[in-house]
């Protein structure tokens, strides 16, 4: 049993591994990995290249996107027996578009203790770096790869006010960034962050439309893509929208009447919408009393 935790079945550690450069492992990543009894990583081949870099010299067990509903049960059986296992993934923090979710999950029914080692992620350190607003930020992972559905998907995120995070992959980064134009808008601020922490990082800024001209070309690698939210939605003056809301449903039906004032008023059909419907709760009450 690991001397690093202190209960009595097992413990999984989720360990984050660096996203390009290896000075960037942790001492606490390196400590946990020399001690743990198992590491589960995704690529073995990879982690074990990994792990000899630094002279460590532990079990692997392979868990990927297409066993690890099979894995997570076969292990749970040691971590309920007290060992202490690692999840590790090819780069970065697991489970941030990577596997072990099914891992996790069933360590958490099974009332074994899940704790994190933290460490890079591609989408913290793009966002870092962006300039973009952070205090609200969303992440959509990998958009769909083919345009039709990636289009229909990012209309769904149009609205989104906060930061937005996307993983692309290289050979679709153009199309994707056309896609983005075209839906989210070119003027839009944006930043590309390409090779994060390697010898060939790259961190172009600019509005939307200008990004794929800034990477003249340079479209190999690995991307993450940072675009800013939408404005926030005008806000009614209250007494304006009340006036118009109030003198047009005593003449029209109430959609009419949302539609008419949304159209005279510059505001969204839902804002007005929902003010409608609180004059109408108002309206009726008052008529009761
Ligand atoms: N779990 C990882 C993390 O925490 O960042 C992400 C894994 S996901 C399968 C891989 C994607 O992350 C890549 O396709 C790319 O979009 C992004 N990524 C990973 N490393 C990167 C790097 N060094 N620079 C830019 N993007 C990177």
């Amino acid at each position: 049993m690991s001397s690093l935790v202190s209960n009595k079945t097992g413990c999984l550690s989720v360990v984050a591994t660096p996203i390009g450069n290896l000075q960037d492992i942790s001492a606490r990543a390196l400590a946990v990995l020399r001690q743990v009894d198992r590491v589960m990583a995704e690529d073995t081949r990879r982690t074990r290249a990994l792990l000899q870099h630094f002279a460590i010299n532990r079990p692997l067990l392979a868990l990927h996107e297409h066993n690890e509903d099979k894995m997570s049960a076969t292990v749970l059986p040691y971590l309920l027996a007290g060992e202490h296992l690692a999840l590790v993934t090819d780069a970065g923090t697991p489970l941030i578009s990577d596997p072990g979710y099914p891992l996790v999950r069933a360590c958490r029914a099974a009332g074994v203790d899940v704790t994190p080692i933290p460490g890079p992620s591609a989408l913290i350190s793009a966002l870092s770096v962006s300039g973009l607003p952070t205090d609200r930020f969303y992440f959509a992972g990998f958009p769909p790869r083919k345009s039709l559905a990636r289009r229909d998907w990012l209309a769904q995120l149009a609205g989104q006010t906060a930061t937005l995070v996307f993983y692309e992959a290289s050979h679709r980064i153009l199309a994707c960034l056309d896609d983005m134009v075209e839906i989210l808008g070119a003027q839009r601020q944006a930043t590309c962050a390409r090779e994060l922490t390697k010898l060939h990082e790259t961190i172009l800024n600019g509005e939307l439309g200008s990004l794929s001209g800034q990477l003249s070309g340079q479209i190999k690698g690995e991307f993450v893509l940072v675009v800013a939210g939408a404005d926030a939605p005008v806000l009614p003056d209250e007494a304006e929208l009340d006036h118009h809301l109030v003198t047009l449903m005593a003449e029209l039906p109430l959609k009419q009447a949302v539609s008419l004032t949304a159209k005279l008023l510059g505001l969204k059909r839902n804002q007005v919408y929902q003010r409608a419907l609180q004059c109408q709760h108002h309206f009726a009450g008052s008529s009761q009393s």
